[in-house]
Order: C-alpha cells, then structure tokens, then sequence
C-alpha cells in the first residue's frame, strides 16, 4: 500500500513537471530576461564604435555580438560548431529579433564573426559590461547582497587561460615547465585577472577583466598578477567611482601597497592572512591574544565554531595602513580523531561582536566563489580555454563575450523555475536552449510577454 502511494507521488511530481517544461519558453525567456534588465542592449552595442569599413557592412553590430552571445549562452563549444547548429530559419528570425535588425536575411559565417572580433577594440566590450553592470547596481533587488548592507564585496582572481608549446605572439607570457621524463622544456600562455562582483549567493559577475600579458618580447620582468591587479584596481576606480566596494583576495594581496591603494580609493578590504606573507603581523596578533587583548563570540557560522578578533593589528606590528586581524576555527571529525580548522583574515572595517559572523562568511565566501567561478567557466558551460581564434585581439574578445554572456545567463538561471524548483542542471538548461532556438518559432504573443512588464524573482 506504501508503495503504491509513493507511486503516486512521483507520479505527480513528474506530471508536475511535464507541465512546467511545457511552459518552459527557453529562448523567449532567455529575451525577457534580457529586456527586463538591460532593455537597450541592443542600442548600446549598436553605439559602439565599429572597425569595419562602411561599404563591406552587410551586418549590425548587434547581430554579432548575439551571435557571440547566444554560442555562449547554448554551451556551444567551437565557431564550426556554432555555424552548424545556428544554420536554422527559426535561428534567423530569432537573432533578428534579438539584434532589432530587422534586415537580416542569414546567419554571419563564424569567419566573417572572427574577423569582426580582431578588429573591434575589447574596450568597447568592456564598456558594455560596464553598462550592464550599473543597471543591476541601481536595482533594489541585489541590495541585501552587501555586506554589512554597505559594501560591494569585489573578488580579485587569477587564471591561466592559453598554453602553446610555441610562442604564440610577442606579448605571451612565458615559463619552463618539466615534462613526464623529467626534461625542462618552455611553455607559452595567457593568463587573465578578473574582479567579480557578488549580487548574490549564486549569482556572481564579472565587474573587471585584466589581461596579464607582456607588454613587448623586451621586457626584462614579466607581467604578473600583482601588476595586472593593480592596472585593474586603478581603471574599476574610474569606472565605478562611487560605489562603497570591500575588495577581497587571497594572501597575495595582503601587502601594504594593495592596502593603501584600498584607502586611496575609499574601499574596503578583506585579505586572508598568512604567517608566509605578513609574519610580523601574525606575531603582534599571537601577542595579542597572549595577553587576553582579543575578543572571542562562540557558536558562529554553519560549524557553530569560534571567532575572535583583535582591531588595529598594525600599532603592535608598527605597519602604515589601518590592519584589523580576525580568525575562525571549528572542529571536525578526522577518522577516529578530531581536527581543528582554522581561517585568519585581515581587514579595514573594524570588528565588533555583532559583524564578526557575517565578516567570517565574506571571508570563506570567497574561497568558495574563486573555486566555482573559473571552473564552471573552463569545465561547465564555456569552456574559456578553448580556443576560437588565434589572432589576439579577437582572442580577448571572445573572452569578454562569455563575460557578457555569462552576467545574462546566471541571471536566466537565477529566474529559471525549471532549476529553482525542480533542480534542472545547468547543462540541461544550455542544451534546451539552443533546442529551443534552433527550433522554436518566435511568435507575436511571445514578443508581447517578452516586452511586457513584470517582476522578476531570482533564486
Ligand atoms: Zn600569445
């Protein structure tokens, strides 16, 4: 009897389901995510500055960006890849729809999109994130994702995108490396740092994207994440001068001169410590606590572990910049034994018993978040190691394309009752959508529910 009615259950759950994929209008509310928060894309990429030249231009700028958009959006791996499964009527009509061009007759050819993508300067890309990522600032919607609700948490983090065994242009970075058998052997690569902008639990974006790179073969130091973070830092002060940021990053950065550029600009910081990189500080905060002068909360976080915290770090440890030190360590259960873990952070925002708990979940947060961001890019839905195009500018481009691909994408996925409820993947999701677009005739009732107003509920 049991059984039968847990049958019946699933049965539900299943007709429930069947249901909702029924209302499931993928590319349509792929379109009405996009026009409910950035509504004049389309007119922003058509303003970019276009390096064609005039009598050759058969498409829109906003054709191709789409076009780059939608590859992303589908998980469709390669350019060759991309021509085969978009060469679809409905495609057409959909990317025309998209692009508000309404004079598109065929599908560019993925050359003819490549070699857009060499000519285009990657700051206009740029700044068509920048675009979209003020849109979503201003939105009350995101508001309770600051912390302490103030500061805009920004996540430095770096990666390796592009490995040749031969050099492949004059600005790749460069590295000896020792094979299986031992023999030493040089390797050439582009690495990128990014600034992620947290919106969100699950809905982390790309605020900033700086290119490590060499400037010429010449130069005597090569390029390096610091470098590059401090490019990146100095050109996100401009682009966003006024929003409160908490700057966060692994130990690299917890060093005086990222610090003083953190108070120039009036942020924030949060930087894991390590006794590696800041020893003496290490020390005064031993010290410190030695003598009773550290404050303790116990039973935080998700462990029920214990903070504690000693403000102005940096009298003791005779440092410049304003230090503030705190630490959280749980136990858990090691084989037959036990283990103690234990996290260490320094910061600028002074700590008291009430935002020690929120200030140890920004500071793991960021773990987790530098973790799932570049993996899911590289192993997910991306695959931002592959490489599109050889030719470097259309290189960054490409990059930059999935950026712009992605903010709309995990809004989509955020929306989406599919995955909210009924836990669809991520993959399952790209693959429906490029079903849907590659199939799904876009009708007047569609661009109506598209257009029309609503409130959008995300996670
Ligand atoms: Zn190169």
């Amino acid at each position: 009897m049991k059984k039968k009615m847990k049958k019946r259950c699933d049965w539900n759950r299943n007709s429930h389901k069947r249901e909702k994929k029924k209302k499931d209008r993928g590319i349509v509310d792929f379109a009405m995510i996009q026009e409910h928060f950035f509504k004049n894309l389309p007119d922003w990429i058509n303003e970019m500055e276009d390096p064609r030249h005039e009598s050759y231009v058969t498409y829109t700028q906003a054709d191709f960006i789409y076009m780059g958009i939608l590859k992303n959006a589908c998980s469709v791996e390669s350019m060759r890849q991309m021509e085969e499964k978009f060469n679809e009527q409905t495609c057409i009509e959909t990317l025309r729809l998209l692009s508000g061009d309404r004079k598109l007759e065929e599908m560019p050819h993925y050359d003819t999109l490549n070699y857009y993508l060499e000519k285009l300067s990657p700051q206009c890309l740029s700044e068509i994130r920048r675009k979209m990522v003020c849109s979503l600032l201003r939105m009350k919607q995101f508001y309770r994702a600051r912390l302490l609700g103030k500061y805009w948490r920004v996540i430095l983090d770096g990666t390796g995108l592009f490995y040749f065994r031969e050099k492949h242009c004059e600005n790749c970075l460069c590295e000896t490396v020792k094979d299986a058998e031992g023999k030493e052997r040089k390797r050439y690569y582009h690495k990128v740092l990014e600034a992620k902008l947290v919106l969100g639990e699950n809905l982390v974006i790309s605020l900033g994207t700086e290119f490590i790179e060499n400037e010429t073969e010449e130069v005597k130091k090569q390029d390096c994440e610091w470098n590059a973070a401090k490019r990146l830092l100095g050109r996100l002060k401009k682009e966003y001068p006024r929003p409160p940021v908490c700057l966060q990053g692994d130990s690299l950065y917890a060093a005086e001169p990222m610090m003083r550029i953190c108070r120039e600009n009036r942020w924030q910081y949060i930087f894991t410590q390590k006794d590696t990189r800041q020893p003496v500080v290490g020390e005064s905060y031993e010290w410190i606590q030695e003598g009773g002068g550290t404050t303790a909360v116990k039973n935080i976080g998700k462990e029920k572990g214990t903070g504690q915290y000693a403000n102005h770090v940096e009298e003791t440890a005779g440092k410049e910049e304003t230090i503030h030190m705190y630490e959280y360590e749980y136990t858990k259960k090691q084989g037959e034994g036990e283990k103690t873990v234990r996290f260490q952070w320094l910061t600028n925002i002074e700590l008291t018993k009430r935002n020690l708990e929120e200030m140890v979940e920004a500071g793991r947060g960021r773990w987790k978040i530098e973790n799932e961001g570049f993996n899911n890019q590289k192993h997910g839905l991306y695959r931002i190691e592959h490489l599109n195009s050889r030719q470097k500018n259309a290189m960054k481009n490409h990059y930059l394309l999935t950026q712009i691909a992605d903010i709309l994408m995990q809004l989509y996925m955020a929306w989406n009752p599919l995955i909210k409820e009924d836990g669809q993947s991520k993959k399952n999701t790209s693959s429906r959508l490029l079903e849907s677009f590659r199939r799904q005739t876009v009708t007047d009732e569609d661009v109506f529910y598209i257009k029309r107003y609503t409130t959008i509920y995300l996670e």
